[in-house]
């Protein structure tokens, strides 16, 4: 067991309909400490950068005009083996197929207004969290 950080993006779907408290509870009771966290409305570039890995997708501008139309929270989670540890909590990315407890079938409207991002690797967590947080703003 390794503590590790990951990137977790609380997305508009879910800051549109004032869920911040109520996901952050689910991260915490599941034993994620929030070392990092930040209220920010992404612009389309930010976005189609952050995203830049599904570019050749057929949902990339659906995704990053969502994620750039209103406010998202941007925040580092610590502890054990927290990448997968925050994907257990979060669950499938299509809310149908999540399991009971998780924020996704607990919040998530559809596949792609799903609530929550997080990284998928230790290596790109690392990559996601350098690209919204300098390291003074995470006191962990
Ligand atoms: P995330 O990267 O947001 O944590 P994920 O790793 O479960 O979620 P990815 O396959 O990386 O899912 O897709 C990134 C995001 O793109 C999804 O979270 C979702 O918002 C959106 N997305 C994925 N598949 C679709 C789709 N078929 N239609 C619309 N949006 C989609
Ligand atoms: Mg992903």
């Amino acid at each position: 067991m390794a503590v590790e950080r990951t990137l977790s993006i609380i997305k508009p779907d879910a800051t549109n309909r004032n869920l911040t408290g109520a996901i952050n509870a689910m991260f915490e009771a599941g034993g994620l400490r929030i070392v990092g966290q930040k209220r920010i409305k992404m612009t389309l570039g930010q976005a189609q950068k952050f995203y830049e890995i599904h570019k050749d997708k057929g949902f990339f501008a659906e995704l990053t005009e969502f994620m750039s139309s209103a406010p998202v929270v941007v925040q580092v989670l610590e502890g054990e083996n927290a990448v997968s540890r925050n994907r257990e909590i979060m669950g499938d990315t299509n809310p149908d197929n999540a399991k009971e407890g998780t924020v996704r079938k607990k919040y998530a409207l559809n596949i792609g207004e799903n609530s929550v991002h997080g990284s998928d690797t230790l290596e790109n967590a690392k990559k996601e969290v350098a690209f919204f947080f300098k390291d003074e703003e995470i006191v962990g």
